[in-house]
């Protein structure tokens, strides 16, 4: 399973609804609007944000 980085699903790589490569890493969505609001600020969801919750 993969975790959809907007929302914080899990998602079945087979079944995701959407998939986005940013930086070298494929993300999966549970649903395309995820996928949009991604493609919005990648980086508000990956790096960064990540980080200050570990
Ligand atoms: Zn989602």
């Amino acid at each position: 399973m993969e975790t959809d980085p907007v929302c914080g699903m899990q998602v079945d790589p087979d079944t995701a609804a959407a998939a986005w490569e940013y930086e070298g890493t494929v993300y999966y969505f549970c649903s395309v609007g995820c996928l949009e609001d991604f493609k919005k600020d990648p980086g508000a969801f990956v790096g960064g944000a990540k980080r200050k919750e570990m």
